[in-house]
């Protein structure tokens, strides 16, 4: 049975088999067209169809200029969020592309679990969009790491995928290596605000190799989803804690109101 003997693969014939999976998936791309990532309905070139198209909701001003949570209704230029006052987060500012609903969430997860790589330079387009001001002063993006254990069992880290192409987009360079997850995290769904901050604690760590890349330099974190903010504000207080001159958030989809929704 060709399925049960793929399970028994060594590593390294593993990757083989996945190399050539991922060949064979790009000669059947060409004979099938290509599906919407939400609604699955074939769609002409990549990307959404036209209906879940206008169905995304990117963010605009106004927003809290400290943390890029829309508002409701516009207070003035400059003024900052209830949230933003009463706890303020050890990076700077964050900017996110589009709020997270069920959209968002069908991009984020066609790109996370089901390979569908092809739809990060979009992505990338929209993050850049939205984060133009803040990557106009940067000189580096540093993506939100796996830890390696996630990382081996995904073979890809998402938040890197769309640095690059943030990157390609923006000509911001990646300060690859500056950032590492060094404990294993639990997933953060389903943990309320207090304990994802708990959950991050002392996870992210600046290595040795990568101080040279931090120390005295603007970076912008890139992850594909921000709820509690907890996980780049844990990647933030170690990127400042190696010499960072500031750290800024970029971010694909937000929950626009944190506290009363969860991925
Ligand atoms: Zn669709």
């Amino acid at each position: 049975m060709p399925a049960s003997i793929g399970i028994a693969f060594p590593p390294r014939l593993k990757r083989a088999t996945d190399a050539l999976r991922a060949a064979l998936r790009v000669t059947l791309d060409l004979a099938l067209p290509p599906l919407c990532p939400a609604c699955r309905e074939p769609v002409e070139g990549r990307g959404l169809c036209p209906a879940c198209w206008s169905k995304l909701s990117f963010i605009t001003r106004p927003y809290c200029e400290r943390l890029g949570i829309p508002f409701v209704y516009d207070p003035g230029p400059g003024i900052l969020s209830m949230e933003a006052i009463a706890d303020p987060p050890a990076y700077r500012r964050a900017r996110a592309a589009v709020r997270f609903d069920d959209i968002s969430r069908a991009l984020v997860h066609a790109l996370k679990y089901g390979d569908r790589l092809d739809l990060a330079p979009m992505m990338g387009r929209w993050i850049s969009h939205a984060g133009r001001e803040l990557l106009a002063e940067a000189d580096a993006l540093v993506p939100v790491p796996l830890h390696w254990r996630r990382l081996w069992a995904r073979r890809f880290n998402q938040s890197a995928m769309l640095a690059a192409a943030v990157s390609a987009q923006s000509g911001v360079p990646i300060a690859g290596g500056a950032l590492k997850r060094v404990k294993p995290t639990a997933q953060q769904v389903g943990l309320s605000r207090s304990e994802r901050a708990q959950n991050v604690q002392g996870a992210f760590r600046v290595p040795e190799e990568g101080k040279a890349a931090v120390a005295g330099r603007r970076l912008v974190l890139i992850d594909d989803v921000l709820t509690s903010g907890a996980t780049v504000d844990g990647c933030a207080r170690a990127l400042l804690r190696a010499g960072a001159a500031n750290v800024d958030v970029l971010i694909f989809a937000r929950v626009a109101d944190p506290v009363r929704t969860s991925i």
